[in-house]
């Protein structure tokens, strides 16, 4: 999606209908088409910043998902990136050995960047297994945050900028949405160990794959405290989530592996639970739209679910006071399948542009991103809530630049049009929170609905 910037001015209506009509064209256009090649098929979770792909690897296609993910920790662990390698080659020539339960991945890197680097760190030099939003369970002694204990128990800060920052962590968290199970695969202690924050379904995998392969099981991680850690943040999603640490530092420990991976496979439905629904407001969020939207920001960030589940043409969408998340079968297994749909393109659709004020500019240093797809920018706070919250994927991009106008409070705020949200800035505590677009797509769904006939005597 490529669009020249409109040589018009920026403000003017004609430019924000036109790229609404390129944008519009666009969604409804390409989706990514799977590729599936006998029994199993290989493709991209995504791409680091330094442009290396993230590859994934499926055996099977059953209800229960389990993901084994190996070299989070670059060059160091590289004896995970060899043993998670080993053990797609077995699978491949043993392809009956996975139920017909389970849809099995492998992501032999989940750090290229580091792999090729000989570092721990991603490219940034964040620790991946430190920057996950491990905030969401009841246990504070994992949250996340910067200064993080690592090898050896050294202090450094390198849990990230803020939770979840780093492009690595997001594609694990978007491709783990509809997850029964997580592996992640660490060396070396000799030990597996589940998420922390008493969870009994990981508690349950990280035994029996302990027994198979022979290393030790541990409740806790012994050695000191991980914050932000993949473990803990998938378990508090609800996934059976284990890390299992080789013995050594350079072989791969292939037969222990393939044993505790075998006990698990043979035991799946106990030890892979499907995703449950949520119950918000007197709601059910199917699983992976609830998991979604507690992950990326729950309550306070898309409020509360307002109406049931509604089934689509594609998969099912449900409408909560800011946003409308939509799960698209079409895109199951990519970090696409749940996504809030862009319903910020109805709302500038509709908007009174041409009596929209002079922009007031948010108060901060004037740096901004230009997005040449759509020809506009953001800055400042805007852009800052942008990149934290989740960018593109969960906001859609910039349709117009800010200006000031009556937010749905009926307070005059700064507000930025994008894809799948409108921003609006709250200059009495310099925050920015998304509009009830939700809640209004639901109003004017009132208001398009056909009217019973009267009848008259
Ligand atoms: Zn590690």
């Amino acid at each position: 999606m490529k669009l020249p910037k409109p040589a018009f001015p920026q403000r003017a209506a004609t430019p924000l209908l036109f790229a609404l009509v390129i944008l519009l064209v666009a969604y409804a256009g390409g989706s990514p088409q799977r590729a599936y090649g006998g029994t199993d098929r290989t493709f991209d979770l995504g791409v680091t910043p330094q442009g290396r792909p993230i590859e994934v690897v499926q055996f099977g296609d059953g209800p229960r998902k389990l993901v084994v993910v190996g070299d989070t920790h670059g060059g160091p662990e590289a004896n995970t990136y060899r043993l998670t390698n080993e053990l797609i080659a077995h699978m491949r020539a043993n392809p009956d050995q996975v139920p017909p339960s389970v849809r099995l991945f492998f992501i032999p890197s989940l750090n290229p960047d580091g792999l090729a680097l000989g570092s721990r760190f991603d490219a940034a030099g964040v620790d991946l297994n430190r920057n996950m939003n491990t905030n969401l369970d009841a246990c504070p002694e994992n949250d996340w945050r910067v200064s993080v204990q690592g090898a050896r128990g050294i202090v450094s800060e390198t849990g990230g900028p803020y939770a979840d920052s780093q492009v690595e962590a997001r594609l694990i968290r978007a491709f783990l949405l509809d997850a029964a199970g997580a592996i992640f695969i660490h060396s070396n202690a000799g030990l597996v160990f589940p998420a922390a924050c008493e969870h009994a379904p990981s508690i349950a995998l990280a035994e029996t794959y302990a027994a198979a392969a022979g290393y030790t099981y541990s409740r806790l991680w012994p050695n000191y405290a991980i914050t932000g850690g993949m473990h803990d943040w998938a378990g508090s999603l609800g996934l059976a989530s284990i890390t299992p640490e080789l013995l050594t530092g350079d072989q791969s420990e292939f037969p222990q592996n393939l044993a505790g991976l075998r006990a698990v496979l043979a035991d799946a439905e106990r030890l892979l639970p499907l995703p449950e629904d949520g119950q918000v407001a007197g709601q059910t969020v199917p699983a992976p739209i609830f998991r979604y939207w507690r992950a990326l920001g729950g309550d306070e960030r898309f409020g509360p679910p307002l109406e049931p589940a509604r089934t689509t043409p594609t998969g099912v969408s449900q409408t909560f006071r800011k946003a409308r998340i939509a799960l698209r079968h079409d895109q199951r297994d990519t970090i696409y399948y749940v996504q809030p749909e862009p319903i910020g393109l109805l709302a500038a659709r509709d908007l009174a542009y041409g009596g929209a004020e002079a922009l007031a500019p948010v108060p901060s240093a004037p740096v901004g991103q230009f997005f040449p797809e759509t020809g506009h920018t953001l800055q400042a706070a805007f852009l800052d809530f942008w990149q934290r919250g989740g960018g593109a994927a969960v906001f859609g991009l910039p349709l117009a630049e800010e200006f000031a106008a009556t937010t749905a409070d009926g307070q005059r705020r700064v507000v930025q049009y994008c894809e799948r949200a409108v921003l609006a800035y709250y200059a009495e505590d310099g925050g920015v929170r998304l509009e009830p677009l939700g809640e209004r797509e639901l109003a004017l769904d009132a208001l398009r609905a056909p009217v019973a006939p009267q009848s008259v005597r």
